[in-house]
């Protein structure tokens, strides 16, 4: 199955492994449609594929309305939807003891409900197909919990738990669903993290180790090239070096 001219709605496409996917798709000859709250990055993105269909909005993943408009907007557009990539995601280090209860809150509405608004927009579209594929970028720390991270690794295993329920609820109506649960990438991501210490440490791993965006893109462009039959339920990519 190729992946030209598939329909793909992708969030957090501004920056980072979304940027990279987006690119990735284009050069593949996808017709995407791209959502984040910079809409300036996302229209530079564009810029660099004018012989390609790229549809660029803004949106804040929090906002269910927004979400919605998105999911409208590639529906009104080209009539169908093939992939939804959940990509947008904060990561936002911190020690329980710190108390940081509106960054947790923050973690968890964007990394969480993120994903439910994007799902619940939607699913509707894709039962009324019967086809559909829903990505969602989870993390090495949906699988592995770590000190500093424990509210980051608790939206991310809500995140696994959620995409699996949605494949066993929706696999009957040839929905695939793709967990990408990368380790170490070198992103914009450092740049949630509040505390200087914790983001100067991030930093660091990432400069030694960190993977790249592309490489993350081409495990997403693997899993929606693959056959309509096959469903590619979760990648998991550390660098080498990660533990
Ligand atoms: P980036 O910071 O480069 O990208 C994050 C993207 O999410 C940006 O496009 C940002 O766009 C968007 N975003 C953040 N908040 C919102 C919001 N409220 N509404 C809409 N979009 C939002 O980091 P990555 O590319 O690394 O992150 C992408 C995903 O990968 C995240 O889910 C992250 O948890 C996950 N991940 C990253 C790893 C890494 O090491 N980098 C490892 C494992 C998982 P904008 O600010 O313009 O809205």
């Amino acid at each position: 199955m190729s992946i030209e001219n598939k329909v793909v709605v992708i969030t957090g496409a501004s920056s980072g492994i979304g940027a990279a996917t987006t690119k990735e798709l284009a050069k593949n000859h996808a017709k995407l449609v791209i959502g984040a709250r910079r809409l300036d990055r996302l229209n530079d993105l564009k810029a660099e594929f004018p012989d390609e269909e790229i549809i660029t909005q803004k949106v804040d993943v929090t906002n269910f309305d927004e979400v919605q408009a998105l999911i409208d907007t590639a529906n009104e557009k080209f009539g169908r939807i093939d992939v939804l990539y959940n990509n947008a995601g904060i990561m936002p280090v911190n020690a329980l003891i710190n108390r940081a209860r509106d960054e947790w809150q923050q973690i968890l509405n964007v990394n969480v409900m993120g994903v439910l608004n994007g799902i619940a927009a939607v699913l509707p579209t894709m039962v009324k197909q019967k086809s559909g594929h829903i990505i969602a970028t989870d993390s090495v720390a949906g699988h592995v919990v770590v000190p500093t991270l424990a509210v980051y690794n608790g939206s991310k295993f809500a995140v696994r738990a959620i995409m699996e329920g949605l494949r066993q609820e929706q696999h009957q109506n040839n929905i695939r669903t793709t967990i990408v649960s990368p380790g170490s990438v070198s992103t914009e991501l450092y740049k949630s993290i509040n505390n200087p210490e914790n983001q100067k440490a991030e930093i660091n791993v990432e400069n030694q180790i960190g993977l790249s965006a592309e490489n993350i893109a081409k495990s997403v462009a693997f899993a929606i090239s693959s056959p309509a039959n096959m469903d590619v339920n979760e990648v998991i990519i550390r660098p080498i070096r990660q533990d």
